[in-house]
């Protein structure tokens, strides 16, 4: 679509406007209100000598003052770069540097760390949400006197909309280059998905419908949806999934700042939410909490989970919980804006369990050996990626761009399968791959296992180096309370199921598996740990 991501947000509020958008804690924004305050932050931004094309990070939790921040960046034609708000200062002066933002909006606790780095960053504007640093702006003063109505001068579908940090799980962070193009193509290919109707939108923000013929089998209607949201926005996934697809498709969305499983159940059922989603650490620990036997979720239509592998035995135990539901996965990266391919099926509606579905419109999958050549269908080969959602190019990263981005494809780091019907599997990172003695040894296969026991919170499995074979396969697992189950139980569990070179030479069993705020088990972290566990 040829608009600018403004639109999303114009569009709703003509279609939605007194529909509360975001509620939290008891206060509530409309759609007309958030138009109102987006605009007002514009017009502020601009006010402070913001010009388009200026880079402003923001520097904080989901909270119910982001959406406007984030619109009103946008709608200055300024490029919104969102940084993690528990990022340690280093991290964040990195970052801060790294995108040369010129202003920062940030809040609460996580000013504080903002505050310590300001001197090594070349911000020359702190704009703070609901406290006040020294010589930085309160939003309220930004806004203050401002219009309401949107500035003139709409940012070009080519220009640059969002400077997005890959999540750092196999490195250090890269800035992603993403246009307005980008983001609108992604969030109508994902509301395409969940919505059944969204096909398009011109430049006023409304909706061209059914161009797409979509026949998938989400049962929620445009301006009637629901959603509990704990996915960060500053994460690809929340950004899209949690920000701009709610907005498009015009949900009323309630915050949850921090995840709390049993603060989470309640609220589904308070506010009869439709959709849950997130990355799969949220729905194992929704599913072991207590409440999630008695509360009433009938409500919830549709669940959809991202950004990391979802294990079949969650998606079995979700079935039963949530007979009724969809239970949908997505498969992305913050280089594809956020999704590339979805189960089910956007044109079918057909769900294939274990598999990360099927490209989403416009966009082709395939699958390469080391060599350059295509894998044959049922073969293993890494994910290649072409769409309009694929991003222009890592920020001032000439080399690492020209390393991933081949011909137009974009080379994803991932080992994935297609089936007959174009249904893609991933089998796991290449990175993440361990070597012994010549054989490929996929620790996703290890922990599907691991999570077939019964006693098995959660597991992870990295490679020990071993000058003999080259890595050893060893697992962490955090079981369930009172599990009666010793690592050597686990041990064998797996080894009878899988071939000598797989198996398990080490179980360590641990609290809880660590994970980044996206949900993505943090193997550097165990590897780093494995020299403890000596
Ligand atoms: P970095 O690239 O800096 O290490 P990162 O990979 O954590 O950071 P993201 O862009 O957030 O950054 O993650 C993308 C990766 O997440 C994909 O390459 C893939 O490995 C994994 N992933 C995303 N969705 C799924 C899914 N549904 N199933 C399996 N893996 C997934």
């Amino acid at each position: 679509p040829a608009v600018d991501v403004g639109a999303v947000l114009r569009g709703a509020a003509r279609r939605y406007g007194e529909h509360t958008a975001f509620h939290q804690d008891g206060a509530e924004i409309t759609y007309a209100a958030l138009l109102a305050e987006a605009a007002q932050v514009a017009h502020g931004l601009r006010a402070q000598g913001i010009v388009p094309g200026d880079v402003v990070a923001v520097h904080m939790p989901n909270c119910l003052d982001y959406p406007a921040v984030y619109y009103g960046i946008l709608m200055a034609g300024a490029v919104f770069s969102p940084t993690n708000p528990l990022l340690p200062p280093a991290e964040l002066a990195f970052q801060l540097r790294d995108s040369a933002a010129v202003a920062v909006v940030t809040w609460g606790a996580a000013s504080g760390v903002l505050a310590a780095v300001r001197e090594q960053v070349p911000a020359r504007l702190v704009v703070t949400v609901d406290a006040s640093l020294p010589d930085s702006l309160t939003l309220a003063e930004l806004r203050a006197g401002q219009p309401s109505t949107a500035p003139d001068g709409r940012p070009q579908p080519g220009e640059l909309a969002h400077l997005a940090y890959t999540g750092g799980t196999t490195g250090r962070s890269k800035g992603v280059r993403l246009t307005h193009r980008h983001v609108v193509t992604n969030v109508v290919q994902s509301a395409c998905w969940t919505s059944g109707s969204t096909a398009g939108l011109d430049a006023e923000g409304d909706l061209l419908l059914d161009q797409v013929g979509s026949a998938q089998e989400w049962p929620t209607r445009l301006g009637t949806g629901v959603s509990v949201t704990i996915t960060p926005w500053f994460h690809a996934m929340g950004v899209i999934g949690y920000l701009n697809v709610p907005v498009l498709t015009g949900y009323t969305c309630v915050i949850h700042q921090r995840f709390d499983p049993g603060a989470y159940l309640a609220d589904v059922e308070r506010f009869g939410a439709t959709m849950i989603g997130g990355a799969p650490p949220v729905f194992v620990a929704l599913l072991r909490h207590p409440d999630a036997a008695t509360r009433d979720l009938s409500t919830v239509l549709g669940l959809s989970s991202g950004a990391a592998p979802l294990p079949v035995t969650v998606i079995e135990a979700l079935r039963v919980r949530f007979p009724d539901a969809v239970i949908g996965e997505g498969y992305g990266l913050t280089e594809v804006t956020m999704v590339a391919t979805m189960n089910p099926s956007w044109r079918s509606g057909v769900r294939k369990v274990g598999t990360v579905g099927v490209p989403a419109h416009g966009t082709e999958v395939r699958l390469l050996d080391p060599y350059g050549a295509e894998v044959p269908t049922g073969g293993r080969g890494e994910v290649y990626l072409r769409g309009p959602q694929v991003m222009e190019g890592y920020h001032e990263r000439p080399d690492a761009t020209a390393e991933v981005l081949v011909d137009g494809w974009l080379r994803t780091g991932d080992v994935g399968v297609l089936d007959a019907d174009g249904y893609l599997s991933i089998v796991d990172r290449a990175k993440d791959m361990l070597l012994y003695k010549g054989y490929n040894v996929f620790p996703r296969e290890l922990e599907e296992i691991l999570h077939t026991h019964p006693g098995v919170a959660g597991a992870a499995v990295v490679g020990r180096p071993d000058e003999e074979a080259g890595e050893l396969p060893v697992a962490f697992v955090a079981l369930v309370p009172g599990a009666e189950v010793t690592a050597e139980g686990l041990r064998e569990h797996v080894n009878a199921q899988v071939v000598h070179y797989k198996k398990l030479r080490e179980v360590h069993l641990v609290d809880a598996i660590p994970v980044s705020a996206a949900g993505k088990v943090l193997r550097r972290e165990l590897r780093d740990g494995l020299t403890a566990h000596t």
